[in-house]
């Protein structure tokens, strides 16, 4: 059973930044049923939800992924980038552990918003990387955080997480936070001819950690 109970937003004394479940509901998915989970925020309004597994209340090393939202691969598949493949197998991959949880994050385009990402995206048509493009438009290289992501885990009362990521600067935003993460899982996805690029670089710049053999 999901022990998490939905919080009453009236009477508690959040700090800052808090988080509290505002609703809970079953979702069924290819994958099985999992919980719809969201959240409301003190500092102010994000629609990020929680998609969990299992009781992840009280619960030690939860396999969990961080997941910010891609409209263009979480969609429309797009091969430009590796999110929706990426999704998909974590997903699947917490579909078969006792309990988990994927948060769903709504910072489009590594923070710089739909309207952005379209822009940098043709800047990378004509030749720009990933990093290129933002700084051409005076945007951010990565305006991701994950605040959200650890007053989510604390409302749900997950006691530590193992994290799929290649992404250390996920895993020092989380402890920076006070959320204990016990081991880094390893999520990369085979490359595409449209995307060994974006990967490339992402290894090469952003300091991700991935498998240059995976890239080839
Ligand atoms: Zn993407």
């Amino acid at each position: 059973m999901f022990a998490v109970e939905q919080n009453k937003l009236a009477g508690t004394s959040q700090t800052h930044g808090e988080a509290l479940i505002a609703g809970v509901a079953s979702l069924p998915t290819k994958a099985g049923v999992f919980r719809a989970v969201s959240f409301s925020f003190e500092a102010g309004t994000a629609d990020h939800m929680a998609l969990v597994w299992g009781n992840v209340s009280g619960q030690h090393e939860v396999l969990t992924r961080l997941h910010s939202e891609c409209l263009t691969g979480d969609v429309f598949r797009s091969l430009r980038c590796d999110c929706y493949e990426q999704l998909q197998a974590a997903i699947e991959r917490i579909s078969k552990e006792d309990c988990g949880v994927i948060l769903y994050l709504r910072q489009e385009g590594r923070g710089i918003g739909l309207v952005d990402k379209v822009r940098a995206y043709a800047l990378q048509d004509r030749g720009l990387d990933t990093l290129e493009a933002n700084e051409a438009l005076g945007l951010p290289v990565d305006a991701r955080r994950y605040n959200d992501a650890a007053a989510m885990l604390r409302a749900m009362k997950v006691a530590s997480v193992r994290l799929l990521t290649n992404n250390p600067e996920k895993i020092a935003q989380l402890e920076e936070d006070g959320i204990e993460v016990s081991e880094r899982l390893a999520h990369q996805l085979p490359a595409n001819r449209f995307n060994r690029h974006y990967l490339q670089t992402k290894a090469l710049k952003s300091g991700h950690l991935l498998d240059p053999a995976r890239m080839g």
